[in-house]
């Protein structure tokens, strides 16, 4: 693909900057680009060549997730 602000072909995947992009990326299935000439970024749909590159990271956030969500469980219970 090509960079909307400046047509550069260099755009490459980014990324995710904190916990709370990483979740995004989970949760929409997106994953973020950044231009490497003008340092556009946005996040954008997988595409389906891509979607199997990085499986056991996705895995990992995942059960991080569910480990996290019932933890927040348990917490609430208790208080
Ligand atoms: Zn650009």
């Amino acid at each position: 693909m090509s960079c909307p602000a400046c047509g550069s072909p260099r755009v490459r995947p980014s990324r995710p900057k904190g916990g709370r992009e990483t979740l995004l990326r989970v949760w929409t299935m997106t994953r973020y680009h950044q231009c490497r000439e003008c340092g556009w970024r946005a996040r954008l749909a997988r595409t389906s060549h891509d979607a199997g590159s990085d499986p056991p990271d996705l895995r990992f956030w995942t059960v991080a997730a569910l480990v996290g969500l019932g933890f927040v469980y348990v917490l609430l219970r208790a208080g």
